[in-house]
């Protein structure tokens, strides 16, 4: 559920018009909910409850200070994959105990900035890293919490590019030698081993790879614990999807998802963690874009819009599907018609529909796709000049724009000119 609905013919954003943003902002855009992020916390931290918990949001997903502030003043942390990140969940008023460090190839120069700052635990992917993460810890005369990521070798039954479970990925260590890491951690004066993490990917739409995966946790907890190890907190990563369509087959529900980490792991007396970022953020987040042509082909019509795959690439990148919506709503019994909906870059792939059905359209309307509010603005790039489009926030009836739009003067000067030209 989300908090994007029509009212009397007209899509809103809770109780702010999608066109009066348009309207003061320019198109295309990105707007979010304040109340479908925070509802959709909430379902996980409720799905939780019970056991000790923290809700560490992905912010990969979408990292606007703005959209952090809101989750961390509801109380989540946040799991960060970059010093870039990490500094921005500091920014945003986030307390190092309450940021996990994930992804397989952080610098010493990260590592030490997190140290520094302060950092809830390291989630270690390799052996390399354990040791310049012990060696950065004893530089400064620390102690680095840590986990290890274990690969499960568990099919998540996702898209390929977003996978990370099976043997063949980069991540983690292969669970079958765990065992020898743990020990390897456990001597390294500048680590404190407390936990195990494991994350298997994402857009994930059935229950059963979680299951797979979290009872080799659970198997494994109690192996380390037996080898001597003090395993307290399990990081069990994010990865639920969310559904792209309104068809019936709907992804499990947090709740669900809940009941499976208390069945799978509740006896262990474990700190929960887990790292949601998509089901948080996704359906909390629109597009909105203006038609600027409407071409009629050989053997079809084409939507040409102003946005473009710079500023939604998941078409492109992962064959994702979108719902697109006019954002007038059609009159009832109005017939709709095939269009391919593309953007002005000069890509084939800069295609975001084919044969998409939808009420009859003009140069000028706006259409919004929806479930774009994760991977969206943070993975757009400014590919043919076109300046990174503005995020905008609702809260109720009011709205703002928490980050412009560039100017063409601001791409170009930061360009900087060698002295021989
Ligand atoms: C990407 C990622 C997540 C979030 O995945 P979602 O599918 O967005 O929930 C969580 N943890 C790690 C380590 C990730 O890389």
């Amino acid at each position: 559920m989300d908090h994007f609905l029509y009212r009397d013919g007209a899509l809103y954003a809770e109780d702010v018009p999608i066109s009066e943003i348009a309207a003061a902002v320019g198109t295309p855009f990105y707007v979010y909910s304040t109340a479908t992020l925070l509802r959709h916390f909430k379902l996980f931290d409720d799905a939780l409850d019970g056991m000790d918990h923290l809700v560490c949001y992905a912010m990969k997903a979408a990292s606007n200070q703005a959209i952090l502030k809101t989750l961390a003043q509801a109380g989540a942390g946040m799991d960060v994959v970059s010093g870039g990140e990490y500094q921005r969940a500091k920014a945003a008023g986030v307390p190092g105990e309450k940021i996990v460090f994930s992804g397989v190839g952080k610098t010493a120069d990260e590592i030490r900035a997190a140290l520094t700052g302060g950092i809830r635990q390291f989630n270690v992917e390799s052996e390399p890293e354990m040791e310049v993460i012990n060696a950065v810890a004893l530089e400064l005369g620390m102690v680095a919490p840590i986990t290890v990521r274990v690969n499960p070798d568990v099919d998540a039954k996702t898209h390929a590019k977003i996978a990370t479970g099976k043997s063949e990925n980069k991540f983690g260590i292969p669970i079958s030698r765990a065992s020898e890491v743990y020990a390897r951690a456990a001597s390294l004066p500048g680590l404190e081993v407390i936990g195990i993490d494991v994350h298997i990917g994402s857009q994930l739409t059935e229950l059963e790879p979680f299951e797979l995966a979290y009872t080799k946790v659970a198997e494994l907890t109690e192996q380390l614990r037996a080898e001597g190890h003090n395993i307290r907190r399990l990081d069990l990563g994010g990865g639920l999807g969310i559904p792209y369509t309104r068809s019936n087959d709907a992804p499990p529900l947090p709740v669900e998802y809940g009941a499976l980490i208390k069945k799978t792991l509740g006896h262990l007396g474990c700190e929960i963690e887990i790292e949601p970022g998509r089901l948080i953020a996704g359906n909390a987040g629109l597009m909105v874009s203006r038609v600027i042509y409407v071409k009629s082909g050989e053997d079809r019509d084409f939507l040409i819009l102003d946005g473009a795959m710079n500023d939604l690439i998941r078409p492109a990148m992962y064959e994702a599907y979108h719902d697109i919506v006019a954002v007038q709503e059609p009159k009832a019994g109005v017939e709709q018609q095939p269009y391919d909906i593309v953007g002005p870059v000069c890509e084939s792939g800069d295609t975001f529909a084919k044969g998409r059905n939808m009420p009859p359209l003009e140069p000028g309307d706006l259409i919004a796709f929806r479930s774009a509010g994760a991977y969206g603005a943070v993975m757009a790039s400014e590919y043919n000049s076109r300046p990174l489009i503005p995020e905008v926030l609702v809260h109720e009836d009011q709205f703002a724009v928490i980050r412009e739009r560039p100017s063409f003067d601001e791409i170009i000067n930061r360009d900087t000119i060698p002295t021989w030209l």
